[in-house]
């Protein structure tokens, strides 16, 4: 049976004229000049000739942009469904207050049923707590840049179905019958460069799902960025907390006060982002704040898969604070 994210998916229709044409299965002669009198009928030749070629770059199926096979069927995404077959929610222990894996030594749950990674048992988040779809590597995360920095918008639709299977976790354990949904903003400069915020799309799309639709209402204006921040990336945990102070607003306080709210994003990496925007939330009246993502950075899934060559200087730049202290918790394990 085709996933849940995968249904309906032979419906679309590919459309990207960027995408190339595959050699061998399309002839490429498209923008050379007619060095040919008009009106000659080699001249008319030239011309179906290129009106062929254009025809077939918009209705034949490119390559797959994560594992560059041929896509045997015509698809708005260009990924195939081995692909996305291979994108799969995060199993096994994960911490119940920010969805970090845990292992082994930390099996056990507190005595209010909640089981804490080492650093929930030593910190108190701004926000109530986070859970997200998927691990932030392979497949789902190239997926997320194909969205992010290449601009293939279909793949909204793929990662919002994913961020509503966070939405139905968090649903049960709401409070209020309607909660606030939302978006990490962009900077208006740089939504103006992107043409669009990534996490928005995923949010809208989403929504698509009744279940969605009936307990979340978006609220894209309600935060803002106010002012531009650099890279997170390679910042300790200090530095990072500095990068984003006063960085985010609520415009309409009155719209938050006492109102369940779910942060959505498409991927939490240290944290810093979701606590800043739930800080500034509750602060504007936000009684409470869940996060809910696409992706999660497994840190300590990543020490493990340092081996096969996974994520491991990102894994450094990223989480310099924290590493050496899950280190030392890794080695007991
Ligand atoms: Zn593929
Ligand atoms: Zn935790």
């Amino acid at each position: 049976m085709a996933p849940f994210w995968a249904a309906g998916r032979e419906e679309a229709v590919f459309s990207s004229s960027e995408d190339r044409i595959r050699a061998g299965r399309v002839p490429v002669e498209v923008s050379r000049p007619s060095i040919v009198p008009r009106g000659s009928l080699s001249y008319l030749a030239g011309w179906v000739h290129r009106g062929a070629a254009s025809l077939f770059s918009v209705f034949l199926p490119s390559d797959c942009r994560l594992c560059a096979l041929p896509l045997l069927n015509i698809s708005r995404l260009p990924v195939c469904p081995e692909c996305l077959n291979r994108i799969q929610p995060i199993e096994g222990n994960v911490c119940s207050i920010c969805g970090e894996r845990v292992l082994s030594a930390y099996f056990e749950c507190d005595e209010d049923g909640l089981r804490r990674c080492p650093v929930c048992r030593r910190v108190d988040h701004p926000f109530h707590r986070a859970l997200a779809y998927g691990s932030y590597d392979g497949g789902l995360r190239e997926l997320i840049h194909l969205l992010k920095y290449n601009g293939v918008r279909p793949a909204a639709g793929v990662l919002g179905r994913m961020l509503s299977e966070t939405l139905s976790a968090v649903a049960p354990s709401l409070e209020q019958p309607v909660v606030l949904l939302v978006p990490v903003p962009l900077y208006r400069g740089k939504r103006r460069q992107r043409g669009f915020n990534q996490t928005e799309l995923i949010a809208q799309a989403a929504l698509r799902a009744p279940m969605s639709r009936e307990r979340f209402q978006l609220a894209s204006n309600i935060l803002v960025r106010v002012r531009d921040t650099r890279s997170q990336i390679g910042l300790t945990s200090h530095q990072r907390r500095e990068n984003l102070r006063g960085a985010f607003a609520v415009t309409r306080p009155q719209q938050v006060a006492g109102r369940e709210v779910v942060l959505v994003d498409d991927v939490y990496t240290t944290g810093t982002t979701a606590s800043e925007c739930a800080r500034v939330l509750r602060r504007a009246g936000a009684s409470r704040v869940w996060v809910a993502t696409v992706a999660r950075t497994l840190k300590m899934a990543s020490k493990y898969e340092e081996k096969q060559g996974f994520g491991f200087s990102e894994f450094q730049g990223l989480t310099r604070e924290v590493d050496a202290e899950r280190h030392a918790e890794t080695l007991k394990v």
